[in-house]
């Protein structure tokens, strides 16, 4: 059987990883300023999350939601505690696309309203709803493409009020910085003004912080720079570490009813054990502080480098926007320098590493990365 080939793949296969590294078959050395897509966040084969998840799968590794998980209530509180949500409720399931489906839906449920505004060159996810949300030609087929959702453009209010006026949102579901664009931040006031209108209207504020949350900006979450405070949350990447998982963190004014929402896969044992692993090691090793720190140095080392367009992001969540084509340069950093990055756009390389990465670490980044800059523009 083929695959299914939907895939831009680099020929290059990492076979193992320690912390900030992945290796390949022959031993070769690569240094991860990609994190798999923003989904490393404790490191790869942290000890502690390879030993919670062999016991936990050595012990049960499912059972269904039908009977009473306590691993899910462990997490809960855990969570409660490092996002600064302890009063928020939470439903787990299994991908960002699924957790986007889930805080709609619920959004709709709750208000009994139908249409959904979200913001232009938004991404939410691949399946029916989350991708009726995104804001991308190519990947919204016409099955999909829906008049319940309606586009804004980024930071314009004015815009965000005309549509929320007509009481017909039952939610605005915005990232907490938008990753697929290239890196764009909504701005502290655009979030505070959103919540103010949304709650005005009626209308659920959704925040998509499956690339943008878990620690990655230098607090748990990226509104949390803004002092918002969303009705629904959603989180996948870095909540296990690789392991598939999604979740839902709802406010504590909606009410659930039985049977609302559902999975077969969601809150299992085995990913609820290596999200807790995550949440342990994030805590016990500061991981949230050093992403603040060495975001905050990579960023302001990165602006002084001359010839580049623009720096954008906050903590690890970086876009540097480059004249040329930026493939070619991350193809560079990877096959010369032994580096990976990540891409968005033609002109933008996005800046992911796991939140462990070390000043060293960033050090050799940009030493590699202001040669290659400055081989392009000589
Ligand atoms: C990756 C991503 C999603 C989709 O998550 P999947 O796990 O791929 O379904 C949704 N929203 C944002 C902001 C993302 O970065």
């Amino acid at each position: 059987m083929e695959l299914f080939d939907v895939y831009s793949l680099y020929d290059i296969e990492p076979v193992s990883g320690k912390g900030s590294y992945v290796y390949t078959a022959d031993g070769t050395e690569y240094l991860d300023l990609y994190g798999g897509h923003a989904v490393i966040s404790i490191g790869h084969a942290h000890p502690k999350y390879v030993k919670a998840i062999a016991n936990q799968v050595a012990k049960l590794g499912f059972y269904s939601n039908s009977v009473q998980n306590s691993l899910q209530k462990t997490l809960a509180d855990k969570l409660g505690k490092i996002t600064g949500y302890p009063d928020y409720q939470l439903f787990l399931c299994n991908s960002g696309a699924e957790a986007n489906e889930n805080a709609m839906k619920l959004a709709s449920f709750v208000t009994g309203r139908k249409k959904i505004l979200a913001f232009s060159k938004a991404f939410h996810g691949r399946t029916s709803g989350a991708v009726a949300a995104t804001d991308n030609p190519k990947i919204v087929s016409p099955f999909n493409a829906t008049p319940n959702v309606e586009f804004a453009p980024l930071g314009d209010i004015a815009a965000v009020e005309k549509a929320l006026s007509t009481r017909e949102f039952a939610g605005v579901i915005i990232e907490g910085i938008q990753g697929v664009s290239g890196i764009h931040e909504p701005g502290d006031n655009f979030l505070r003004q959103l919540r103010n209108v949304s709650k005005e209207y009626g209308t659920l504020l959704i925040l998509d912080e499956i690339q943008s949350g878990t620690g990655r900006t230098g607090k748990y979450f990226a509104h949390q720079h803004s002092g918002i405070k969303p009705d629904i949350i959603t989180m996948a990447k870095g909540i296990a570490n690789g392991f598939p998982m999604g979740a839902v963190l709802i406010s504590p004014v909606i009410k659930p009813v039985k049977g609302m929402l559902g999975t077969t896969f969601g809150g299992n044992h085995l990913a609820c054990a290596a999200a807790i692993a995550v949440a342990d090691v994030m805590a016990e090793e500061n991981l949230i502080q050093n992403a603040a720190e060495i975001g905050e140095y990579l960023i302001s080392e990165l602006k002084k480098i001359p010839g580049l367009v623009e720096v954008r992001g906050r903590g690890l969540m970086i876009g540097v926007e480059i004249e040329g084509d930026a493939s070619a340069l991350r193809k560079q950093l990877l096959f010369e320098h032994n580096i990976f990055t990540g891409g968005a756009g033609v002109h933008t390389v996005r800046l992911l590493p796991a939140l462990c990465i070390t000043k060293e670490q960033a050090e050799r980044f940009l030493k590699e990365f202001k040669s290659v800059v400055n081989q392009k523009s000589a």
